[in-house]
C-alpha cells in the first residue's frame, strides 16, 4: 500500500473572478514583481478576492476603461518584503488575506482625487471598508471588509 500522494495544483491566474478581473490581475505586485508570480491563495483569500473584485468591478464601470491593479493579494513574504521597502504596509494589511487592492486609473481624464471623494461618498453602497488616497503616488488603497475579522471602517487622504 502507498502512501498518499498530495501535491498542490497551481490556481488558475486565467479563470475570470469577475466581470473585470482575471484571478491572476489580483496576484500582482509592482514593486515586486517576481514575489508576486509565486502567491498561491487559500480558498479563504480566493472568496475575499472575490468579493473585493465584485468592489473593484463597480469603480471600473464608473471609472472606465480599466484600472490598473499595483498590488493586491499579499502573503506574509511580500508584505514583510513591502515593509521592508519602507512602504505603507501593516502587519495586519486587508491585503494579506485579499479584501485590499492598491489601484491607479488608467484613463488620463480621470482626476483620483475625485474619483476618491465618489468612493468615500458611495462607501456604504459600494461596501468599502477602506479607502486611502495617496495624491503624491496618485493611488488609491481600497478594501472590504474582512467577515473573520471586521475592522473599523477607515477613509482617509494621505498628505
Ligand atoms: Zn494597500
Amino acid at each position: 500500500m502507498g502512501g498518499t500522494l498530495t501535491f498542490s495544483m497551481p490556481v488558475d491566474r486565467t479563470r475570470m473572478v469577475s466581470k473585470h478581473f482575471r484571478l491572476g490581475d489580483l496576484l500582482v505586485d509592482s514593486t515586486f514583481p517576481g514575489l508576486a508570480l509565486e502567491l498561491e491563495p487559500t480558498p479563504v483569500v480566493l472568496g475575499n478576492l472575490e468579493r473585493l473584485t465584485q468592489l473593484l468591478d463597480r469603480i471600473v464601470d464608473r471609472f472606465p476603461p480599466s484600472i490598473e491593479i499595483l498590488s493586491g493579494y499579499r502573503d506574509e513574504r511580500l508584505n514583510d518584503a513591502c515593509r521592508a521597502a519602507g512602504l505603507p504596509a501593516s502587519v495586519k494589511s486587508l491585503h494579506l488575506v485579499g479584501c485590499a487592492a492598491d489601484i491607479k486609473f488608467t484613463n488620463p481624464e480621470v482626476d483620483p482625487e475625485m474619483a476618491f471623494e465618489w468612493m468615500r461618498a458611495s462607501a456604504p453602497d459600494l461596501g468599502i471598508n477602506e479607502a486611502v488616497y495617496y495624491p503624491k503616488k496618485g493611488f488609491v488603497h481600497v478594501a472590504v471588509i474582512n467577515p473573520k475579522n471586521p475592522t473599523p471602517q477607515r477613509i482617509l487622504m494621505r498628505t
